[in-house]
């Protein structure tokens, strides 16, 4: 059993802390401040559009086209389809369900009434009624802020044509928040619909205004907990005789939310230990530990490889954990993986500098909607096929940690949709390369003295 450290609770670091306490690790979870599931949404994209911005049909089939360093092609297709099927069973062993495999991307509506392509997804936002049913109706909530019925109407009418009738229909819920108060979120009215007396209030509205030939276009309100989502949905359902479909996100994101208790829950049944608001500030070499117990120069260069402590620092006390393996889960530069500043990009950890344009404006197109990838998006830390970080020349900088998730460089989500598709895929695959890397790891110990 070695000592499993994870940095950051994101999508990629809890993942990457259940499979590692499941391959029978101690691990424990540094974390500090929340990942972008708070805001993203809780669907796994797993490569969406093609380098031109053609939408990929069969996603799994062209990951085996890209090239090196896209993260999916040091992972390879077959690793990526098992990290999958890994992720759906996790998942169900939760008591939510995801549908859908990496063959095929499905159709998920969006807040503005388009619809965006994803490879796994809750059957909340599975939206085949949507195509197969003749009407439509768009549920609005009075004060819900950013969300606009009419919006998502006008454009599901731009879409689909002639070819169904689509309206919108107003619920008001008895919610004790309101204008003067504060604003109500999609957070407040999952919370809502996990009453008896707020799902009561919803089918006693819609009652009578919709029936087996539509589906209800909703925004994200089936429940917070996880656990609870399908019984929600199935009662609503039933009581309605019809049949609800959740737009994604709409921050705070309540699918995002949803995935984030989930693998907070298994992660405690694990027995992983997360420990909150441990922001990692540097780490410890072989090579600080031995002091000058170690002569030769060959050596030295060894045990600069081999991470002995982390250390954290933020609100407490200054902290140092000692690990046998770390698997850096901390994001891009929206979660402080990555330090951007005038011309020059680093991990903070490890000090690992991204080769970057010297010049910031070559780092992106002059317009954001250009249609094409931006560079930017592409910046971050490479990695070998154990996802060890290397430099220019190829070679391991640090030979038991791991990068996984968003700081990785060589791809860009948002414009091919593969964010949460990289985080779970690389999580999975860096705790099946552990035992090769904590075996390289023994080698070089070996050989320092
Ligand atoms: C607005 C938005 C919408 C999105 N929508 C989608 C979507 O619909 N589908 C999809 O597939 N993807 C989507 N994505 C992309 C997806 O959310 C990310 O790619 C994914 O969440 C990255 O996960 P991660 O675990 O790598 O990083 P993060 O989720 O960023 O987590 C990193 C964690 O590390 C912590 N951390 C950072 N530094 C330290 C440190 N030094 N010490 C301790 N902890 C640290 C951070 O606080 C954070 O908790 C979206 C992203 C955004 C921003």
């Amino acid at each position: 059993m070695a000592k499993i450290a994870i940095v950051g609770a994101g999508i990629s670091g809890l993942l990457a802390a259940c499979y590692a306490a499941k391959a029978g690790h101690q691990v424990k979870v540094l974390s500090y401040g929340q990942g972008a599931l708070t805001v993203a949404g809780g669907i796994i994209d797993l490569y969406g559009y093609d380098a031109e911005g053609k939408l990929v049909t069969d996603p799994l089939a062209h990951i085996a086209t890209l090239k090196k360093p896209h993260p999916y092609a040091l992972l390879g297709a077959q690793r990526i389809e098992e990290a999958l099927e890994a992720f759906k069973a996790l998942t169900a062993e939760q008591g939510y369900l995801y549908l859908g495999d990496g063959h095929c991307n499905q159709k998920v509506p969006t807040a503005i009434g388009s619809f965006k392509p994803s490879c796994l997804i809750p059957p909340s936002i599975e939206s085949s009624a949507i195509f197969e049913r003749p009407k439509l109706i768009v549920v609005g909530f009075p004060l819900l802020k950013d969300y606009y019925p009419k919006l998502i109407a006008k454009n599901l009418r731009h879409f689909f044509g002639d070819k169904k009738e689509v309206t919108t229909v107003e619920v008001n819920l008895n919610w004790p928040t309101g204008r003067e108060y504060r604003d109500v979120s999609a957070l407040d009215l999952a919370r809502e619909l996990e009453t008896s007396v707020g799902r009561l209030n919803f089918i006693t509205q819609l009652k009578g205004k919709c029936g087996p030939d539509c589906a209800l276009v909703i925004p994200p309100i089936l429940g917070e907990r996880p656990e609870l989502s399908a019984s929600i949905q199935q009662e609503l359902e039933r009581e309605l005789n019809t049949k609800l479909v959740e737009v994604s996100t709409i921050p705070p994101s309540v699918t995002g939310l949803r995935l984030d208790r989930l693998l907070r829950q298994a992660c405690l049944k694990l027995g992983v230990d997360i420990v909150e608001k441990a922001h990692v500030v540097g780490f410890t070499s072989a090579l600080d530990a031995s002091g000058s117990h170690i002569r030769k120069q060959e050596s030295k260069e060894k045990a600069a490889k081999i991470c002995k402590t982390l250390i954290t620092g933020g609100f407490g006390a200054s902290h140092e954990y000692s690990v046998d393996a770390v698997i850096v889960a901390t994001g891009g530069a929206f979660s402080g993986g990555l330090v951007t500043q005038m011309g020059r990009m680093y991990e903070p950890i490890f000090g690992l500098e991204i080769p970057v344009p010297e010049d910031q404006r070559d780092w992106s197109h002059q317009y954001l909607f250009c249609g094409q990838p931006q560079p930017f998006a592409a910046y971050g830390v490479a990695v070998n096929e154990n996802l060890q970080p290397v430099n220019p020349a190829g070679e391991i900088i640090l030979s038991n940690v791991q990068f996984i998730g968003r700081s990785l460089q060589g791809y860009d989500f948002c414009f091919e949709k593969s964010g949460n598709g990289v985080a779970v895929t690389t999580a999975y695959h860096a705790v099946k390369q552990l035992d090769t890397v904590l075996a390289d790891t023994a080698a070089l110990n070996a050989a320092l003295f």
